[in-house]
């Protein structure tokens, strides 16, 4: 391998400020090529134990720090993140496929919550209430909930941990968190950067190994974890949910989208396609938040789609770091899944107007399909791909219908300038996140976070602190 990685490619899990070797290992590779990158010491249910303990034993500590003082550690940490975000955003762009642009982009996204929850750790405010009896004072304490285990996707191997640890570490608590195998190189650069920073042995942990449900079921299972947060499918996220009950643990939940994209005929259509390539293309469309069902209204359908196109047919695809917009897959099944979709949907009368030649492999071509209907795979399911579905709708009612036929309610988007229609429709989307007339819309000062399965708890803004804190009331009495 030709690159200097500075130190920050690491082969093993890290646990209590230790690095842990072991004869067994897995291999990362290049998701663009096959190459081996790495081959990573296999972690299992021992080193599971071994990192909660150690989380455990270094709560007290952590937790009692003064609010000022966990929020420099964090600064060190984005500081430390930005410093290295060249490397960061290679290895990213190397174990998972994304144009590196793009992964450098998803450092400063992550490392931003860093800085944003260094100054939140110290607006974990309290609140005095007025009493219903004379004598009395109501008084509201925030405390950390104590250790946090997380278990995190493939897709942003770097910002979803970054999202979680920080406002946890914040809060007060510990962390172990278990990265996606195909991407945990990134997840132990982190904890790398975590020592350099100063922050104590056992306040962050990462365990990489291969078994995910064996660590899942250590992780779930522990009554030393007070809280379990997942980012990942519905399917699974049910699973670790119902494994969370025996022990009561406070879960969050950010589960799989189905965002609709709509296009109002009084729409900005530039602008929407501008809006529609970022939120659709960004990852190769292997997002949660990505546009999965384009809904157009009649009359602008054709416009708005020619226009589409011209901008799908300029994407060049290829290696990450060759200076392409689509990047490959994460696997080839992953292409397969993709294509799959595609081809049931044509064969139930949906047109490809661009794309769709697949014959194997990780890379995916960019593809637009028209005449999409609710039946179909691509309307129906989670794309996570680079596939335009387009499906037209006659009124504003039929729209909302259409884009609340789903079972998720994640991110959705629409384009309209009429100031009643833009209140009415953002009303009426049961999305936890709506993006009018924008097409990206996360950030570390905006809560993230979806409703019905798509899942529950916010991450990032003034409220994601809560998903790592109690609160404890106390009625002081005898005044
Ligand atoms: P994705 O489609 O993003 O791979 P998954 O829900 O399958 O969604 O994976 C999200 C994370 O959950 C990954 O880190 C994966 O390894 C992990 N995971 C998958 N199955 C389980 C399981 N049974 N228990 C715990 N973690 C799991």
């Amino acid at each position: 391998m030709t690159h200097d990685f500075q130190g920050l490619l690491k082969q093993g899990s890290y646990i209590n400020g230790q690095w842990h070797q072991s004869a067994r290992q897995f291999v990362v590779t290049d998701k663009a090529n096959g190459e081996v990158l790495a081959r990573v010491a296999d972690a299992g249910v021992g080193e599971t134990e071994a990192a909660i303990d150690a989380a455990y034993q270094a709560f007290d500590g952590w937790r009692n720090l003064t609010a000022n003082q966990r929020s420099q550690y964090l600064q060190r940490w984005y500081q430390l993140m930005m410093a290295h975000q060249d490397t960061l955003g290679l290895l990213l762009t190397l174990e998972q496929g994304k144009p590196l642009a793009e992964a450098k982009g998803e450092i400063a996204y992550g490392a931003g919550f860093m800085q944003w929850f260094a100054e939140e750790a110290k607006r974990a405010y309290g609140d005095i209430i007025p009493a219903a009896a004379s004598g009395q004072q109501i008084q509201v304490v925030k405390s950390p909930v104590g250790v946090v285990a997380a278990i995190t996707p493939w897709n942003f191997p770097n910002a979803m941990i970054a999202r979680k640890a920080a406002a946890a570490l914040s809060a007060g608590c510990t962390f172990v968190v278990r990265p996606a195998a195909q991407t945990p190189l990134s997840a132990l650069a982190m904890a790398e950067l975590a020592e350099q920073a100063g922050i104590p042995a056992g306040v962050f942990n990462v365990i990489a190994g291969e078994d995910a449900a064996e660590i899942g079921k250590v992780l779930t299972g522990s009554t030393k974890v007070a809280k379990f947060s997942f980012t990942g499918s519905t399917r699974i996220g049910k699973i670790l949910t119902a494994a969370c009950a025996t022990t009561i643990k406070r879960v969050s939940m950010e589960l799989g989208g189905n965002a609709p994209f709509l296009v109002f005929d009084d729409a900005d259509l530039d602008a929407a396609v501008k809006g529609a390539m970022a939120s659709k293309f960004r990852n190769a469309g292997q997002t949660c938040v990505c546009a999965n069902r384009f809904l157009l209204q009649a009359s602008i359908a054709q416009a708005f789609t020619d226009k589409l196109l011209n901008e799908v047919k300029a994407l060049k695809v290829g290696h990450g770091t060759d200076n392409v917009q689509i990047g490959p897959l994460i696997s080839a099944k992953a292409a397969e899944d993709v294509h799959q979709k595609v081809i049931q949907s044509v064969a139930m009368g949906a047109k490809v107007l661009l794309g769709g030649d697949y014959d194997g492999g990780a890379f995916y071509p960019p593809t637009v399909v028209s005449a999409v209907t609710p039946d179909m795979p691509l309307f129906n399911q989670e794309i996570f791909g680079p596939v335009v579905a387009i499906c037209e709708f006659s009124d504003e009612q039929q729209a909302m219908a259409l884009a609340n036929q789903t079972e998720y309610g994640l991110a959705s988007y629409f384009y309209a300038r009429d100031i009643g229609r833009v209140q009415r429709v953002a009303d009426a989307l049961q999305f936890g996140m709506v993006g009018i007339n924008e097409g990206i819309i996360s950030n570390p000062a905006a809560p993230f976070g979806g409703v019905k399965q798509s899942g529950y708890g916010r991450e990032g803004s003034m409220y994601g602190l809560d998903d790592y804190m109690n609160i404890q009331y106390r009625c002081l009495g005898g005044l």
